[in-house]
């Protein structure tokens, strides 16, 4: 009896969102939930180090003139300035893991997310995170307690400049309750995992063998 593979072509899974939205909080259940086989982009940032945060997991914290280097010699897939620092998407464990027919996951800006449409218009998937309203974008922040009361202020004047990026998305998500987007988010990756061009080779195969039985 034929039977279908399950494999797909890989998938660019990018979320961007002005920060408090929940998308760190999106990514890490994604992430946790080890069925769904993704893997998150390390992006390489010239910002500090939040004390929650851990080298080499969070970010790869580096030096601007290492960024430089990194950019200057094309291995960077994307990068941005955000906030006043650089961030960027080392181009080759991206290529690697898409190599092997799997999904990246990348927390990117909207910068970011227009320059991988452009170079990888068919396997981006692009998802923006919404807060529910500009008040509880505020006490999110305030909640985090890791920035200063001016980072609070830039961040959410930021958040203005981002939330009108909302047209360059496929997907548009509102979190006012995390469960639910995340429930969003997984309807999300399993349809774009479906679609046919990402499972072209082997519908092929299968209608193949469809076709051979009498
Ligand atoms: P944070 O400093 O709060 O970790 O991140 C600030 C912003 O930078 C977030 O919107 C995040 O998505 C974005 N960002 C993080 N890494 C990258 C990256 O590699 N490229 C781009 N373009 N944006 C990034």
């Amino acid at each position: 009896m034929p039977s279908l593979q399950t494999e797909h072509r890989g998938i660019v899974l990018i979320l961007s969102s002005p920060s408090g939205a929940g998308k760190t909080t999106l990514t890490r259940m994604l992430l946790q939930d080890r069925s769904l086989d993704l893997t998150l982009s390390i992006s390489v940032t010239t910002r500090p180090r939040r004390s929650s945060e851990v080298d080499g997991i969070h970010y790869r914290f580096i030096a601007q003139r290492q960024f430089e280097a990194m950019r200057d010699n094309n291995e960077l897939l994307e990068w941005a300035e955000v906030h006043g620092n650089f961030y960027g998407t080392p181009r080759e464990p991206v290529e690697q893991i898409l190599s092997q027919g799997r999904d990246a996951l990348f927390d990117i800006d909207y910068q970011g997310t227009q320059q991988v449409r452009e170079k990888m218009s068919n396997d981006a998937v692009t998802v923006f995170i919404l807060p529910p309203s500009m008040k509880e974008l505020r006490a999110r922040l305030e909640r985090r307690a890791e920035d200063s009361r001016e980072v609070i202020e830039r961040r959410l004047e930021n958040a203005r400049k981002e939330i009108i990026r909302w047209t360059q998305y496929d997907y548009v998500l509102v979190n006012d309750d995390i469960q639910a987007t995340f429930d969003d988010l997984l309807a999300i990756l399993r349809a774009e995992r479906q679609k046919r061009p990402r499972r072209a080779k082997n519908i092929e195969a299968f209608v193949q063998g469809l076709l051979g039985e009498r």
